[in-house]
């Protein structure tokens, strides 16, 4: 698609998990669609490293966007995972008290909760607490359930969406930076590493990069600020240790360190909340380590016994405004969706519906297609749910399906022959780990990063030489 003449109705910049679904949303309708990224890959962002918990919005601010996208987000998301086949474990979340103070804030949490249109959240005594997660530190003084906090894959949930985008015939552009645009007779054209994509309405979904872009349209509305997330994913034998989220008391700095099980069937610890400069600086660092390290050992205990499979961070896109920032520029035919911090993973599908509405309320032609593809079947990543290892029909219909790669993850030939197939194909090991839990176990890919590297070699040259 370099340098081609054609002009898109939309161009979406950003193919995370909310430029990936507002590429899904605005394909459903009689309009031309293009999803650029920077990146070679989608949900390679902010989007891949996250806690991974599709909230209730229990404790957003009552009021806000954020709040009310949230709160629908965990709705349509909850309906589309079944629909795709998004693993997603309805754990709940238990929040405790460990000082009287946090004790007392509990019943303002749980009216703030209803306020948010949450009405599940019970207060527990101490005695409850220690019932439902035995293995917490001494010194709980009481909790709050939250029985609806779940956890879901984040990485399937972006490559779900950016695959439906295609099939609704979304062009998806990746290795496309926009690096400037230029307006004249009532289209833009974007200026990107890979030639010039030019369309008539710009919605900028760039996450970390979304002010500078927003810059570009001539706005100085916000500044983004990078805020690291650290987090420590604990072996599979710690999941008993924690088979639901558990949160700390929010305070004015965050949400806090919380402890949660994983989809993949490990236990997670983090994040931390540090604002940074730099907007790449995704490393983890010594002093994080040891901060994680001293909150799970005041947390629980017993978790510290277990080995630490891996360490990462994913940078929050924190801007000084206390909401999501979704704004359009009708004269520009521009569309900011900025300020998607903490959230966006779970309030995606709303973020969505909303920009959908506010297109059309700006002036964007939005009919509704009737003839929309069935949504992509995704293969299973959650651990809760049958594997194709252990699936004994699908393997003597497919005897890949029998023959392990990944033995820490137990990922099969077939799953990544799959994924080298897909619409949506990985350009590197780290995607074609998103895609299949490859490499991603106990031994980090010290077993098996030599062979599936050869697999992902030989698809890529495959492709090269079909092109
Ligand atoms: C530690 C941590 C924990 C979190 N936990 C949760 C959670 O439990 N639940 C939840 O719902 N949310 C959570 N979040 C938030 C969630 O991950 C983000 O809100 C969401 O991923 C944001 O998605 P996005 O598409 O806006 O951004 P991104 O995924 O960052 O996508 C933006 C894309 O824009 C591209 N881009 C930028 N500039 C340009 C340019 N000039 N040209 C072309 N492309 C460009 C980038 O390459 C990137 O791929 C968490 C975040 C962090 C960091």
């Amino acid at each position: 698609m370099t340098g081609d003449p054609e002009v898109y109705d939309v161009a979406v910049i950003g193919a995370g998990v909310v430029g990936s679904a507002i590429a899904r949303d605005l394909s459903g309708h009689a309009v031309s669609v293009a999803l650029l990224d920077a990146r070679d890959d989608v949900g390679d962002g902010t989007s891949k490293a996250n806690t991974a918990i599709l909230h209730t919005g229990f404790d957003a601010k009552p009021g806000t966007v954020e709040s009310r996208l949230v709160r629908r987000g965990y709705e349509l998301l909850s309906e589309y995972a079944k629909a795709t086949g998004i693993p997603v474990e309805r754990t709940g979340a238990l929040l405790v008290a460990w000082t009287l103070e946090e004790l007392d804030a509990l019943p303002g949490l749980r009216d703030k909760a209803e306020a948010n249109g949450y009405r599940h959240c019970e207060p527990v005594t101490a005695e409850e607490v220690y019932r439902q997660v035995p293995a917490l530190g001494p010194g709980a003084l009481g909790g709050l359930t939250v029985p609806d906090e779940s956890v879901i894959c984040s990485w399937t949930t972006a490559l779900a969406l950016a695959t439906d985008a295609l099939a609704r015939g979304a062009r998806l552009l990746l290795g496309h930076r926009v690096n400037s645009v230029e307006s004249s007779d009532g289209t833009t054209t974007l200026h990107t590493s890979r030639g010039p994509v030019t369309a008539r309405w710009v919605v900028n979904a760039a996450g970390l990069g979304a002010d500078v872009l927003d810059a570009l349209f001539g706005h100085r509305r916000f500044t983004v600020t990078p805020r690291r997330g650290e987090l420590l994913v604990y072996d599979k034998f710690a999941r008993p240790l924690a088979d639901r989220i558990v949160l700390p008391v929010p305070s004015s700095l965050g949400k806090g360190v919380l402890i949660c099980p994983t989809i993949y069937g490990n236990v997670m610890l983090g994040p931390t909340a540090e604002d940074l400069t730099d907007r790449t600086d995704t490393g983890t660092s010594e002093s994080g380590l040891d901060f994680l390290l001293a909150k799970g050992a005041r947390l629980m205990p017993r978790l510290l016994e277990e080995e630490i499979t891996a360490s990462y961070a994913g940078l929050r896109a924190a801007i000084d405004h206390d909401d999501y920032l979704i704004e359009p520029d009708p004269d520009r035919r521009y569309l900011l969706v900025g300020g998607i911090r903490s959230t966006g993973l779970t309030a995606s599908l709303a973020i969505a519906e909303y920009v959908r509405s506010v297109l059309a309320g700006s002036g964007l032609a939005l009919e509704p297609r009737a003839d929309l593809p069935e949504p992509p079947r995704m293969p299973n990543l959650g651990e809760a749910f049958v594997r194709p290892y252990q699936d004994a029909e699908l393997i003597a219909r497919d005897s890949a399906y029998g023959r392990v790669i990944c033995f820490c993850e137990r990922v099969t030939e077939g799953e990544i022959r799959d994924a080298l197939r897909s619409p949506l194909p990985p350009a590197s090991l780290n995607g074609l780990a998103r895609r299949t839990r490859v490499t991603n176990g106990r031994c980090q890919g010290f077993y098996c990063e030599a062979e599936t590297g050869a697999l992902l070699a030989a698809a890529s040259a495959s492709r090269e030489g079909n092109a």
